[in-house]
């Protein structure tokens, strides 16, 4: 059934969330933020509105400034609004720690958000029922959702949510705590929380960091081997290798993952084991697409629902060949869209 399709993967959460979130120093040289001037706006949808809009908050969880986002989201009229605390990535637990030490602040943003956006329901969406534990024991309130460990866990949740007739939204941790600070002490989001890991660094950790740090920064802050290969930032699944480490950290960085070995490139032939199809969360058969795709005269017709991948990575992840199916769909994709076939 399509509801249950997805990933498992292998989750290293434990390193990172053993310690307390770091405060990193703030590199020299860096300029102090000038702060905002005092919020004067009444506390309804245009004011959080333009708190939001002041402060410059990004979503990290789509990459969009937060003010337009409630902008458009209040024009479609969600029922609910979702706090996306879990993390997709094996490693990275940057959103987890981030609720675990600022549950009242999340709900408040949470609260702010929603009122903005005009929807009724708000819910805290977390991976798992033990991490559903670990939050109802700081705050018995909080009104949460399993996103599930399956991935890729956010688009799951969101047909999870549709097929329950539910129209929700979705805005993710750090946005929403920088909502909390902009609404009550006038502040930029200049602060972002982002995980370090992988076998390169000799600490795993989740670091509070200024945003424009540069990267090399935050890997010297975890004792980066000096045998680290690549460096990858985004996700381990679907992220990016960097060659510069003086890119800086943005909004939007939820991890950065340090390898002593870069991820494998062999591929093998396709076996047939389908698990490519049971892992797509939008009904795509990447085997299928793959034959066709390899084939003399490629049918678009053999090709249905390539317009609709994500590029989340789940079948690539779950092939036992190695095979690159996401470009193998997105070749598919730009072939059917390019009308050249017979
Ligand atoms: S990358 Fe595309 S084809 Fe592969 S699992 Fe995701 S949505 Fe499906
Ligand atoms: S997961 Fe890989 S090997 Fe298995 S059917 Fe899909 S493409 Fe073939």
């Amino acid at each position: 059934m399509i509801l249950q399709r997805g990933v498992k993967l292998e989750q290293q959460k434990t390193a990172s969330l053993r310690h307390k979130i770091k405060i990193l120093p703030v590199p020299e040289g860096m300029a102090e933020p000038k702060p905002l001037p005092p919020r004067k706006d009444k506390l309804d949808a245009g004011g959080i509105i333009a708190a939001a809009e002041a402060a410059g908050i990004v979503d990290e969880f789509d990459g969009v400034a937060l003010d337009k986002k409630m902008k458009r989201l209040r024009r479609l009229k969600p029922d609910m609004i979702v706090a996306c605390c879990f993390d997709e990535d094996p490693c990275t637990t940057s959103a987890m720690a981030t609720l675990r030490e600022n549950t009242h602040a999340m709900i408040a943003g949470l609260v702010l958000a929603a009122r903005a956006c005009g929807a009724a329901e708000n819910k805290i969406a977390v991976a798992t029922a033990k991490e559903a534990r670990v939050i109802r024991k700081i705050n018995p309130q909080a009104d949460l959702i399993l996103a599930g460990e399956r991935y890729p866990a956010r688009v799951l949740l969101k047909r999870k949510l549709y097929a329950s007739g539910k129209n929700a939204a979705y805005i993710g941790a750090q946005a929403l705590l920088a909502l909390t600070a902009a609404v009550d002490d006038s502040e930029a989001q200049n602060f972002t929380v982002v995980t370090v890991a992988g076998d390169g660094v000799e600490h795993w950790r989740n670091m509070r960091v200024r945003i424009g740090t540069p990267l090399q920064f935050l890997l010297d802050a975890c004792e980066v081997s000096e045998k680290t290969k690549v460096v990858i930032t985004g996700s381990s699944v679907t992220g990016k290798a960097v060659t510069d480490l003086s890119q800086p950290v943005t909004a939007a960085t939820r991890c950065v993952i340090a390898l002593k070995k870069p991820p494998r490139n062999k591929t093998y032939p396709c076996i047939g084991c389908e698990k490519c199809e049971r892992a797509c969360p939008r009904g795509i058969v990447p085997w299928r697409v793959l034959r066709e795709i390899q084939s003399a005269s490629p049918d678009p017709v053999r090709m249905p629902n390539v317009q609709k991948c994500i590029g989340c990575s789940a079948c690539a992840v779950a092939c036992p060949s190695g095979i690159d199916l996401t470009a193998v769909i997105s070749k598919a994709a730009a072939y059917k869209k390019s009308g050249d076939f017979d």
